[in-house]
């Protein structure tokens, strides 16, 4: 069987970063893509934060990346990875038919569950509806905005929607605020911000013709209520690359990989992480590409000093 210098999982904007810098070294690789090229971007409509490019459309940026790779002669194979085992020095990646053995991987499998599955949720997304602050603050400034969801990440997007919406409400399903201490103190002390706790979720209200959102329904001390704002976001448990990994004894923080902050190479020799698999504050494009081509360029300074 060949042995492949790298293989990279997921074809998003990491895992097609990594592939541009790889795909100029002599090493020989693929990329395995389960899905679309380009990953969450062929979702979303607007892609805004990305230097240089602003107001680009996720498929066009999508299909750049894609052509970008593939003109520089990076391998594309349409296989969703099973599992990645350690085999001797190398490892298996498996797909549905067959196996590839590599001396390195890069996990760039991005995030696989956003949504809360809430009614509404999907209809309204980009349309009232939002996963990301950092994208989308800017449509509510000075305006009312909803965070549902609780755990750092949900914690940090309200505090940054505090910055410059006019009033923020946090509301979730458990008694207590998790996140870290600095963060559970901002956003107690920001008289902006109102927090509600032990709620149950039930659904997005639209109007008659579903043109827009009316509010989010929910229960909260077996009473039904609707909450309105001009803007709602939405943050539900976010599931990194761990099934893919289960046989790997490597180091998580939640259900993110630790990488290295230079070359994304997890705590098991030879296995990198890139993009929003990450254990990282920020998940945007721009990082996703700076830690596709801190991976992919590790790779290459590894192989070029013979280790
Ligand atoms: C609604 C929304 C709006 C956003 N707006 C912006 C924005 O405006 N600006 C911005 O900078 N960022 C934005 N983001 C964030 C940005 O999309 C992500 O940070 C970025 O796409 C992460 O890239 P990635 O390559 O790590 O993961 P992804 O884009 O998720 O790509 C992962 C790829 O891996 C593939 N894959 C997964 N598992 C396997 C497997 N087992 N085998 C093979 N392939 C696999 C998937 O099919 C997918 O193609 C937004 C995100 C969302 C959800």
């Amino acid at each position: 069987m060949e042995i492949y210098d790298y293989v990279v999982i997921g074809g998003g904007p990491a895992g097609l970063s990594a592939a541009i810098y790889l795909a100029r070294s002599p090493l020989k690789g693929i990329v395995l893509e389960g899905s679309t090229p380009g990953g969450k971007l062929v979702d979303i409509n607007r892609i805004d934060n990305y230097p240089g490019v602003p107001n680009t459309s996720g498929t066009d940026l999508a299909l750049a990346l894609l052509g970008e790779a593939t003109s520089l002669g990076a391998e594309i194979v349409y296989k969703r990875a099973t599992a990645v085992d350690k085999e001797g020095d190398l490892f298996k990646v498996s797909v549905e038919d067959g196996s590839y053995l590599t001396k390195n991987v890069i996990i760039a499998t991005g995030l696989s569950s956003l949504s809360k599955g809430l009614e509404g949720e999907k209809e309204f997304m980009g349309r009232g509806i939002s996963h990301c602050a950092t994208c989308d603050a800017a449509f509510y400034v000075n305006k009312e905005t909803v965070v549902l969801g609780n755990g750092e990440k949900p914690l940090s997007e309200a505090l940054h929607l505090a910055l410059q919406c006019s009033k923020v409400t946090l509301l979730f399903e458990e008694s207590d605020l998790k996140g870290s201490e600095d963060s559970i103190k901002a956003l107690k002390e920001n008289p902006k911000v109102e927090i509600i706790t032990s709620i149950k979720p039930l659904r997005f209200v639209a109007d008659e013709k579903r043109t827009q959102i009316e509010g989010l329904e929910y229960e909260i001390d077996g009473k039904i209520t609707l909450i309105k704002a001009d803007g709602y976001f939405v943050y539900s448990k976010e599931n990194g690359p761990l099934a893919l990994l289960s046989s790997l004894n490597v180091e998580y923080k939640g259900n993110f990989l630790i990488g290295d902050p230079e070359t994304g190479e997890t705590s098991l020799k030879g296995l990198y992480v890139a993009g929003d698999a990450k254990q990282s504050l920020l998940k945007q494009v721009v990082t996703a590409a700076s830690d596709g081509a801190k991976a992919g360029s590790a790779i290459i300074r590894r192989a070029a000093a013979g280790k």
